[in-house]
């Protein structure tokens, strides 16, 4: 476990996952696939069944010939996740399911479907097993970061979703993935690389990808200054939220331990940049922790550093804190609550208190550990 406040950037050496097409662009896998003797297009065909029917057993291949099949699928599409168990909630909408990986290492995912005037799905993926950011409200902080995870990792999560949904698992009927959120367990912007691969599988028209909006997918950062300035020049089209949690330093030094490396400030500038580079309003996530951080001050004075940076950029998500094992805090009373909601509104900044979901089956934001599991 890491000592309170210390961060862990880089993980400790592992051994790698073994390499997946997801991992892979359109050219690398001809290329792969003719490096087994194979010919390229038969790339094209994997990609089809992997990322247009989300099928990698060799067996549904029908239109590779059954010689080849179990080689190609072997070396092409090796199994990355296993699921460990489901937790299901909310009438069976919610579905929290934890994988292990080819290592050992554990994480989680959540899918979550919403009817009603806006009825979408959303998948909460991990990108990393564990995290290194520390930050003492969440669980996931507190185990500490076992690994990065590969960029087909990533993917996996969200091809396995589609299964589940295509084969009516998830109650509300069949339907699609709609929306991901990097908002599960790990720092995605310090998992870099792997994180923006991953969103271009999950973005590009299938059979390349996944052929998933950009819009709807969602990365959320502790605040990496650095990797939000680098995303912002991906032009990738998705959209970027900040764990701000405290409008001032003195408190999200301790809340968000990063903050001793980038300041509010300076996160809020990154955040104001990448909505001028891409045109896509922030969020910006503040989990509201009774008589910590829930002052009708702070949001006083975060409405005001909002505005500083100018109008209609940005909206303002508080979180009411969900409850993580060992932690003396627990969420605001409503009062402070609305009081807090109010300070912003008053300075004309857009709030919506985000409907946290899982609560029941440790599923909800802040809630995903798998230490002692
Ligand atoms: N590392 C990334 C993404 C994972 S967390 C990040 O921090 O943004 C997803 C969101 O859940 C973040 O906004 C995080 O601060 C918030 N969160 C963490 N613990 C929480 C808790 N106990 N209650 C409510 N939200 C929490």
């Amino acid at each position: 476990m890491p000592r309170p406040g210390e961060l862990t950037l880089v993980p400790a050496r592992r051994g790698k996952p073994p390499r997946h097409l997801a991992d892979l662009d359109v050219d690398a896998r001809r290329q792969a696939v003719a490096d087994l003797g194979e010919q390229p297009f038969r790339a094209d065909q994997l990609s089809r069944h992997y990322f247009a029917r989300h099928v990698n057993d060799p067996a549904q291949m029908t239109d590779v010939p059954a010689a080849v099949r179990e080689t190609l699928a072997a070396t092409m599409l090796p199994t990355l996740t296993t699921a460990v168990r489901h937790l299901e909630t909310d009438g069976g909408t919610t579905r929290k399911t934890l994988w292990r990986l080819f290592d050992g290492a554990l994480v989680e995912s959540v899918l979550m479907r919403y009817t009603g005037d806006r009825p979408r799905v959303t998948l909460c993926v991990s990108s990393q097993a564990g995290c290194g950011m520390n930050c003492p409200f969440c669980a996931t902080g507190q185990q500490g970061l076992t690994r990065n995870m590969s960029a087909a990792e990533i993917v996996e999560q969200v091809v396995a979703a589609e299964r589940m949904l295509a084969d009516g698992e998830i109650a509300g009927g069949t339907g699609r993935v709609t929306n991901v959120v990097f908002m599960g367990m790990g720092e995605p912007l310090a998992n870099y690389k792997a994180v923006v691969t991953a969103v271009r599988r999950m973005t590009d028209p299938a059979p390349s990808g996944l052929g998933i909006g950009r819009r709807g997918v969602t990365v959320s950062t502790v605040g990496l200054v650095p990797a939000i300035d680098k995303l912002a020049a991906e032009n990738l089209g998705v959209r970027l939220a900040l764990s701000l949690h405290a409008p001032d330093d003195e408190l999200r030094d301790e809340l968000v331990p990063v903050n001793t490396r980038w300041k509010v400030g300076e996160a809020l500038d990154a955040a104001r940049a990448y909505f001028e580079k891409t045109g896509r309003r922030v969020s910006i996530e503040y989990a509201l922790i009774r008589e910590i951080n829930d002052h009708a001050w702070r949001g006083d004075l975060l409405g005001k550093l909002l505005n500083e940076r100018g109008r209609g950029w940005v909206h303002v998500n508080p979180i009411p804190l969900n409850p993580t094992p060992g932690s003396k805090w627990t969420a605001s009373k409503p009062e402070d609550e609305a009081a807090f909601v109010a300070a912003l509104e008053e300075r004309g900044v857009p709030v919506t208190i985000r409907d946290t979901r899982g609560s029941d089956i440790d599923g909800a934001c802040g809630q995903l550990a798998t230490v002692g599991d």
